[in-house]
């Protein structure tokens, strides 16, 4: 089982934002900004390549639930999902990085942009 499913059946701890039957939100344990929240799927979905509509649908209002209970809906804050290997995903169970609460930059997304042009 992978460590997200065990989050989702509470066998790892998790520090909980929001939760209904369909997605969880909780803090990432390794936050990449002030605020960091991780938004997922409860069943298990390898990444936003896998993904159905219906549930694209649905977690759309819930991520920006999410954000509200978080007080960053009007700040703004960044919505990131990786992708596989070349989109740096480490957990292969898809994802919804919420980064927020400071002035996020926007550089080095590439180790080497000019590469492979
Ligand atoms: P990604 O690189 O897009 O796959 O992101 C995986 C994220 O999961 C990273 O930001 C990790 O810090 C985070 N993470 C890994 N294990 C846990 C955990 N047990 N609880 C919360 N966040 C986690």
């Amino acid at each position: 089982m992978c460590i997200f499913c065990k989050i989702v059946e509470g066998e790892i701890p998790s520090n909980k934002v929001l939760e209904n039957d369909e997605f969880l939100a909780f803090h990432d344990i390794n936050p990449k900004a002030p605020i960091h929240v991780l938004v997922i799927p409860k069943k298990h979905i390898q990444s936003f390549q896998e993904v159905d509509s219906n549930t694209m649908a649905n977690i759309t209002p819930f991520i920006q639930e999410v954000a509200t209970k978080l007080g960053i809906d009007k700040s703004g804050y960044r919505l990131i999902t990786n992708i596989g290997y070349d989109g740096g995903q480490e957990v292969l169970h898809l994802h919804f990085h919420i980064l927020g609460g400071a002035r996020l930059k926007w550089e080095h997304v590439a180790e080497d942009p000019k590469k492979n042009i």
